[in-house]
């Protein structure tokens, strides 16, 4: 497998691993979401990513962009409650901004196809940082992956950069009150849980980051 571009069978790879690792973590992210929701987190992506893998399997897409449109199309499908619809359109996002037909996608393509599916995710749901949602963790990982790539990062470095500020930001959210989606009727009492869906995020990139580790 080619680990410098990202081809369909990394991307399609990736997505696999964000299923096993989003569903093993289900329990996890059930209970942060209990915390603050309605519980329903872990299962929701749990239930959507494992749609994913299945829709790739046997003869996939055979363009990189096309996996990502797929994958956001059955999530916006499968998943219910502000996740689907917000990680469904920042993958189609994704796929939309990635060379239209390529077979593979480069780190600076890449590069742009995460800001695209984070500016897709801003404009639909309309969170800022701070506001406890998956944007405290996707936007920290997208910076550091552009500063990876700006800095001649390869790959599976750019993505272990990315998957640590991912978690540094799902971390940083503990304290923070909820100003968008179901937590935020809580107010203050949102506070004191790592956010469910900028966990999830966290689970997401650091899935990119196993598929390409050396
Ligand atoms: P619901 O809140 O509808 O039950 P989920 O439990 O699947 O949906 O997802 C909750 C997560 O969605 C939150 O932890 C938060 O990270 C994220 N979220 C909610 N609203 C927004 C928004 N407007 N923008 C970005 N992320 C959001
Ligand atoms: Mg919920």
């Amino acid at each position: 497998m080619d680990t410098i571009h990202l081809d369909v069978a990394l991307a399609v790879a990736w997505l696999r691993a964000a299923a096993a690792s989003v569903t093993a973590e289900t329990d996890q992210l059930t209970r942060l979401d209990a915390a603050i929701g309605d519980g329903d987190h872990g299962v929701n992506l749990a239930r959507g990513f494992t749609a994913v893998a299945a829709t790739l399997d046997g003869a996939g897409p055979t363009a990189v962009g096309d996996v990502f449109v797929r994958a956001g199309a059955t999530l916006i499908s499968k998943v219910g409650g502000a996740s689907g619809p917000l990680y469904g359109t920042a993958f189609r996002a994704i796929g939309k901004a990635l060379p239209p037909g390529a077979a593979s996608a480069d780190l600076a393509d890449l590069a742009a196809a995460l800001h695209a599916g984070l500016d897709a995710v801003r404009k639909l749901g309309g969170a800022e940082p701070g506001d406890r949602t998956i944007v405290d963790a996707f936007r920290p990982a997208l910076d550091a992956f552009e500063e990876a790539v700006a800095g001649g990062a390869a790959l599976p470095e750019a993505a272990a950069s990315a998957a640590r500020a991912a978690g540094e930001g799902a971390r940083a959210t503990v304290p923070l009150t909820a100003r968008k989606g179901r937590a935020s009727y809580l107010g203050e009492r949102s506070a004191g849980h790592q956010d469910p869906g900028a966990t999830s995020t966290w689970l997401i990139f650091q899935a990119l980051a196993d598929v390409t580790a050396p």
